[in-house]
């Protein structure tokens, strides 16, 4: 696994050269070379980069398959799209989104009042807005305020009460009314692990009978002109295929049905979201049973199908997917602290003048083994092990003699496993896995990768460096939260192997991919640790520019943001200082100095990483 399953999930987004992982564009920068960069100045911890490049091609991939699938199909309705606000609301990652989508028109969608506001705030004038999620008087009252404002905005009613609500709105003013959407409750449920917004049991969404009844409503109180779409969304990562194309028919089925009883003003049907990602890193396409290809073309034909059948023009598609348009932008990466096994390093070797026999014929084994025979003095060296071991027990070696012994086996070990590595036989193959070496980075899971943390969600990790030798060790990573959850073991199935690296003499630096979609928001500050330093990263044909950093917040900002009074925190703190007997006065203020230094810095590790 020397390119750590690039090829499955990178879309060709990295290439490995020269031993490190690079930007495949323009001019392909290393990601060792921008973390240095970054790093020069001082920042330590763990750094969130952020390629608006990958934003702009996955909005370019979505909509020319939607575009290729109109075509050749003769499709007569139009593609649209909107982001999903929940997938990613940072700023630096909303900027980058609106201003990639501006030519595609791409519009944002609002879960939450708050979403609301920001995507009042940040669409282009001219794009969609699309509001989903329950809704109350003033969260509706918000929508018709942006409607007033010129959005154009489509409220997506999930129950029969908030459109008595929009209702009850449109009569007591005079604000422009939004455009209205019906989510539908399907019958068909979705895939993955995430399926759970379809089906009849679904949290959203009205059933047919409300439906009949929201037209009543609409009718009675004149608003039918403003019902412009029919909404669903089965849930994200779609690992199958199948499940969306039944939900299409159902919606299918229902629009021209509306479009029958006289919702003349039905203009389109929103797909929601859920393309799913690749984040394996072992087998292809375990994610997902179908291409954007297909999905696009799926979508396309079905509806095109439906309506021809019933003789109902062709609806304008909008999708939701957020997952699949973020996911690839954001890549975390973090320094590597220890390895834990170091200790087992051969300048600790300490013999003496006499050693025990056991002893002198384990550094006669691990000077000699060789290719050939090394599989026969591996065995030697376990076997003696054992024997070192029974010794020590009985009283006949000491602790230094044993030490001795342990640091030899496990360079015999590793030089085996070496020597083997391109054809490692069974055996080795399990002693790799029982001698793991836990890596500790600096960063904290429950912060950066929560769906890891909740959900056993994996992501693609993979060193930076060191990329033309081949990883021998197995690894599990630990982060510094002092949580037994904070841990990414090594699983045998999808096993990790990493580089044995002396961490005295160099860096070695991890990069998690594909963690641009959710993370962010659903990260905690476990342990009080705080988001990584961020950085967006833009490249052109010479050079690559850092800009937008936001560092990690402050020891006394997360104090601060979870309701302490820094001020008085960080003034406690000094005055207990203060009051304390100093020999030298010099040595108070150096103290004093320090002090102030660590309550502003962030809270990830500053040792030599
Ligand atoms: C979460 C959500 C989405 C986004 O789903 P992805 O899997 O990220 O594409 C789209 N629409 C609605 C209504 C959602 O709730």
């Amino acid at each position: 696994m020397k390119n750590f399953g690039l090829n499955i999930w990178s879309n060709n987004n990295f290439i490995i050269e020269d031993g490190q992982i690079k930007l495949n564009y323009k001019c392909m920068p290393s990601l060792l070379q921008i973390v240095e960069d970054i790093r020069s100045n001082d920042v330590r911890g763990p750094i969130l980069l952020r390629f608006p490049h990958l934003i702009k091609s996955q909005i370019r991939t979505l909509y020319s398959y939607f575009d290729k699938a109109i075509q050749q199909n003769n499709y007569r309705g139009s593609f649209n799209a909107v982001f999903p606000l929940k997938v990613n609301q940072f700023p630096h990652a909303v900027d980058a989104i609106t201003s990639q989508g501006a030519q595609y028109n791409y519009g944002l969608e609002a879960g939450s009042k708050a979403e609301l506001i920001l995507a009042m705030s940040k669409t282009p004038s001219g794009a969609n807005i699309t509001v989903n999620g329950f809704k109350d008087k003033e969260m509706i009252t918000l929508g018709f305020i942006a409607a007033q404002s010129g959005h154009n905005i489509t409220i997506t009613i999930e129950g029969l009460g908030e459109l008595e609500t929009i209702i009850e709105v449109a009569q007591e003013c005079n604000l422009k009314v939004p455009n209205i959407g019906i989510r539908v409750r399907l019958h068909s449920a979705g895939s993955g692990i995430w399926a759970k917004s379809g089906g009849m049991d679904a949290k959203f969404g009205l059933t047919s009978t409300e439906i009949i009844e929201a037209i009543s409503l609409l009718k009675d109180a004149k608003l039918l002109s403003k019902l412009n779409m029919v909404h669903f969304h089965i849930g994200s990562q779609m690992s199958d295929i199948a499940p969306l194309k039944k939900a299409l028919r159902e919606a299918g089925n229902i629009y021209a049905e509306l479009k029958k009883m006289g919702a003349d003003s039905l203009k389109s049907i929103n797909i929601g979201g859920g393309l799913a990602v690749e984040y394996d890193q072992h087998v292809m396409s375990s994610a997902r049973n179908y291409s954007i290809d297909e999905f696009s073309s799926s979508v396309v034909f079905l509806l095109g199908e439906i309506m021809n059948a019933k003789n109902v023009d062709h609806p304008d598609i909008f999708t939701e997917s957020g997952r699949f348009i973020v996911a690839s932008h954001a890549v975390l990466i973090t320094p590597v602290l220890e390895l834990f096994t170091q200790d087992y390093q051969e300048k600790l070797l300490n013999f003496k003048e006499v050693n025990p026999p056991l002893l002198v014929e384990l550094i006669e084994l691990n000077d000699l083994l060789n290719n050939t025979n090394c599989i026969e003095y591996l065995h030697d060296a376990l076997d003696h092990m054992e024997s070192l071991l029974t010794l020590f027990d009985l009283g006949y070696i000491d602790l230094q003699d044993r030490s001795n012994a342990e640091i030899l086996v496990h360079n015999i070990i590793k030089k085996a496993l070496y020597l083997k590595s391109s054809n490692p036989t069974d055996e080795l193959a399990q002693l790799q896995v029982k001698l793991q070496e836990r890596y500790l980075i600096n960063a904290s899971i429950f912060q950066s990768l929560p769906d890891y943390w909740g959900l056993g969600q994996h992501f693609p990790v993979m060193p930076l460096h060191h990329l033309n030798t081949t990883p021998l060790r197995a690894a599990s990573l630990w982060d510094i939260t002092c949580d037994s959850d904070g841990e990414i073991g090594f699983n045998p199935d999808k096993p990790l192997y990493l580089h044995d690296v002396n961490l005295d003499e160099e860096e070695y630096f991890l990069g998690f991919f594909n963690v641009g979609a959710y993370q962010e928001t659903l990260g905690m500050n476990h342990n009080l640790f705080t988001h990584p330093s961020e950085y967006t990263i833009t490249i052109d044909e010479y050079t690559y520019e850092i800009k937008n950093a936001v560092e990690s917040k402050s020891i006394l900002d997360i104090l601060d943001s979870i309701g302490y009074d820094a001020e008085m925190v960080s003034s406690r703190l000094k005055s207990d200082l203060m009051k304390s007997d100093f020999i030298t006065e010099q040595e108070k203020n150096d103290t004093l100095a320090k002090l102030e230094l660590f309550l502003n810095q962030n809270g990830y590790l500053r040792t030599t990483n």
